[in-house]
């Protein structure tokens, strides 16, 4: 018998139908034996049904209201799954986060889960129950209801299954598991048996939203085995998340990431004096604004140039606050850029081999790609590029690196 937490995101309880589809699947591991606790997103549009409402009462909605307005999305579900369950014959009962007594802090809409109170969840595995619980959210200290950043339910589940010491944590969702770049973007990208926890943490940093980063993180903190299945499809093995193994054969790249979420600022002419670094990404942190790629180049007549990325939902607020340090600074021009990507490429077979960004700065170029960023890890090497070059980008560099046939051994 094992104990499995069991994810479906909201395309996989999109429907009435698919909830049935999903009773059904979950009875299955019930015949067999197994304990399920059972994480739900909300359907699949409702979380983005209810920012419109929201935006449509206010340009500024309360972040604890927002919170307490996302969160009936997957309580909808919850209730939904469970009256399934019931219906295929299966005892289960439903939780919302703050039932279960998911702790968070009390950042609202990007709550960080600080300890679960497993007591309740236990009880009922033991008298036979499925229990189905409400992804993406937690109370804090105060019972103020919090949620954990879009995509959270599968935090949520690595989360549960952590405190659970869970045999695994499975994330059912529309794909078959972790595939060498989007599928959706490069039809050839091919499914992965296995990443290892870094690679998978860096895909999921830079933009491949199969897996919401924290889960990845969680995950690889409490050693927590994490596959990633299809919810379609029968039979599969989807996607282990592995410790780094070095029987598995190391290709030199696993995957490509893009991120369409970034948008590229551009101070000039900013005087060549030591401070200025701070002082033109001080005050942007200051309005708690996350900064990506950061490039200065060198000065020439006593003057340099600064350029960063942010998320895009923070341009506007962000080329404001530019506007104002240029003035300050006596800087020559601020330029705002928000139809850039950011594509990278992610290996920690690139530790050990050279020449992965050039033959990668080769390949955009033979398609007259301009690269306006770069930026390189260890096992990473991002660039920036015009946002109508995304699909492009992508499907030439996964050509490039064959990133489409099994890899052979190194
Ligand atoms: P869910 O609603 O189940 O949480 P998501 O939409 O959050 O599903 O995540 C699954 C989607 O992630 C896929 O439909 C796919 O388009 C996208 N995706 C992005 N990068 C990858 C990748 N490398 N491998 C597989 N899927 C990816
Ligand atoms: N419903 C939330 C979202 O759409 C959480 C999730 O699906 O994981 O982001
Ligand atoms: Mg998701």
């Amino acid at each position: 018998m094992a104990l499995i937490v069991q994810k479906y995101g909201g395309t996989s309880v999109g429907t009435t139908e698919r909830i049935h589809a999903v009773a059904g699947k979950i009875k299955g591991y019930v015949e067999r034996g197994d304990q399920i606790v059972v994480v739900v997103s909300a359907m699949s549009g409702e979380t983005n049904r209810l920012l419109t409402l929201a935006s449509e009462i206010t340009d500024a909605p309360s972040v604890r209201e927002l919170d307490v307005l996302l969160t009936t999305g997957e309580q909808v579900t919850i209730a939904l799954l469970s009256m399934a369950l019931h219906h295929a014959g299966i005892e289960a009962r439903s939780y919302t986060g703050g039932q279960v007594r998911i702790l968070t802090d009390s950042e609202h809409s990007k709550a960080r889960i600080r300890d679960i109170d497993d007591q309740s969840v236990r009880a009922d595995l033991d008298t036979g129950h499925v229990v189905v619980v409400a992804g993406f959210q937690g109370v804090d200290e105060q019972g103020n209801i919090t949620t954990l950043g879009r995509g959270g339910s599968d935090t949520t589940a690595v989360a549960m299954a952590a405190a659970l010491h869970a045999d695994e944590c499975q994330i059912f969702t529309d794909v078959d598991g972790v595939y060498t770049t989007d599928p959706r973007i490069e039809p050839k990208a091919r499914k992965l048996d296995r990443i290892t926890f870094e690679e998978m943490l860096e895909m999921a940093s830079l933009g491949s939203k199969v897996l919401q980063i924290r889960s990845v993180e969680f995950a690889g903190k409490y050693n927590v085995p994490l596959r990633v299945l299809s919810s379609f499809e029968e039979g599969g093995s989807g996607t282990l998340i592995t410790f780094e193994d070095e029987s598995v054969e190391q290709a030199k790249i696993s995957g490509i990431a893009f991120n369409r979420d970034e948008a590229k600022l551009w101070i000039k002419g900013v005087p060549d004096q030591p401070g200025v670094a701070h002082q033109i990404v001080g005050p942007v942190a200051a309005a708690n604004i996350e900064v990506d790629m950061i490039i200065q180049n060198i000065a020439q007549d006593g003057t340099t140039d600064f350029t960063f990325t942010v998320h895009r939902n923070d341009y506007e607020k962000a080329l404001d606050i530019l506007e104002k340090t240029a003035v300050e600074l006596g800087a020559a021009e601020v330029v705002g850029d928000d139809k850039i990507v950011k594509i990278s490429l992610v290996g920690v077979g690139m530790r050990s081999h050279a020449g992965i960004a050039s033959t990668m700065f080769e390949t955009l170029a033979n398609e007259n790609i301009n690269i306006r960023m770069i930026s390189t890890s260890e096992i990473k090497v991002s660039v920036v590029i015009d946002e109508k070059y995304l699909e492009l980008g992508v499907r030439a560099l996964h050509e490039a690196f064959h990133l489409d046939a099994e890899p052979k051994t190194v």
